[in-house]
């Protein structure tokens, strides 16, 4: 830190990515990025923009909000995209909460809300999970704040139903609930559909897990019109240029070919539902994971531990140091090819070899 941080950022912790080493190739199953490349076309759209890198990108983004718009059976008006999902919850946290409004969210859940929270001084209400990990929709009722809620919640993967949702929608008409649906493509329920029925409603998805785009930084919102002109106003209040053109390119690319991602998404879930019960035989504590990962602990064995010796072998799974899920390992569903290297490698260490 130099002498020069302004005084409100003193006592900022800023939230910390997954690993991204580059001293061997491993086994990555610690960011839940898709295993599979983006659909076939989107690549060459990329680079066809590539072409036109001395031009600005569209700021409105009306071809992809339109695909998108399609895609949904919304209007342009309900459509908001930017630069990741973390572009668009950050912009969230700083038109909906602040001024006296504080920010309420499940207390183990996406590392980055109370990162938000504090970044904009706003007022953190952390609520706690239930005994098993669920979120109980009860606590969320007329809270008088902006809430958000990822569902499927990061890291357990457990998610509640659409009319739970609508519940807490109808319970907190005078603030926004966000519900952060990034991994939602993997057997949960969009509330998308509430959309049209509640104007405090912000759904928020991402292209980087269920359509493999992680690395092209592109995600989506979808409200009803006032919301989405809200987050327009601190878009080009920060930077109007926030999606790029490869990336608008690609994002429309690789909704005309949906039918691949979907098909993709099928695989991981079956994928996931063999790790589940591969990791029960051994012994494994399985959450009920309706996402791209998997929130696991072996009785009696340290987190911790497992996390080093998987590194140590060339699997990188996720590992959060929270008392309250400090055994646990989040480990992102790979190809099955990937997910047998895991079995073999917890195998070895659990067996001491
Ligand atoms: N929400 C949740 C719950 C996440 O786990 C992630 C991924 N780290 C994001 C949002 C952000 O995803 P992205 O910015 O890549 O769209």
């Amino acid at each position: 830190m130099s002498k020069y941080l302004s005084d409100k950022y003193q006592r900022l912790e800023a939230y910390t990515p997954g690993e991204q080493p580059r001293d061997m190739r491993y086994v990555k199953l610690n960011t839940n990025e898709s295993p599979y490349p983006p659909a076939p076309g989107v690549v060459e759209a990329a680079a066809k923009e590539a072409a036109r890198l001395q031009l600005y990108s569209d700021p409105v983004c009306a071809d992809l909000r339109d695909a998108l718009a399609a895609r949904y059976g919304v209007k342009r008006e309900n459509v908001f995209v930017s630069n990741g999902s973390d572009d668009i919850l950050n912009f969230a946290f700083m038109a909906f909460a602040g001024g006296g409004v504080p920010a309420c969210f499940p207390e183990i859940s996406y590392g980055f809300y109370p990162v938000y929270a504090a970044l904009h001084g706003i007022e953190a209400r952390p609520i706690p999970l239930k005994a098993d990990f669920s979120i109980d929709p009860a606590d969320y009722l007329g809270l008088g704040g902006f809430i958000a809620i990822a569902n499927p919640n990061a890291p357990t993967g457990m998610a509640l139903s659409r009319d739970q949702v609508e519940q807490i929608v109808a319970a907190n008409p005078d603030h926004v609930v966000l519900i952060d649906e990034a991994y939602v493509d993997f057997g949960a329920e969009s509330c998308l559909p509430l959309v049209e029925k509640y104007d405090n409603l912000l759904v928020v998805q991402t292209f980087s897990k269920s359509r493999g785009l992680a690395g092209a930084r592109l995600g989506f919102a979808i409200a009803q019109a006032g919301v989405i002109a809200d987050l327009e106003r601190i878009k080009y209040s920060t930077n109007p240029y926030s999606v790029n053109r490869m990336t608008l390119a690609a994002g429309i690319a690789s909704l005309q070919r949906d039918d691949y991602n979907a098909d993709n998404c099928r695989r991981v879930m079956k994928t996931r539902e063999a790790t589940v019960a591969r990791l029960k035989e051994m012994g494994f504590e399985v959450l009920p994971s309706l996402a791209n990962f998997v929130f696991a602990r072996k009785p009696g064995v340290d987190g911790e531990m497992l996390y080093r010796e998987l590194k140590k072998r060339g699997v990188l799974v996720r590992h959060f140091s929270t008392p309250r899920i400090r055994d646990f390992l989040r480990i992102t569903i790979g190809t099955d090819g990937e997910m047998l290297t895991l079995f073999t490698k917890l195998a070895e260490i659990l067996k001491g070899e």
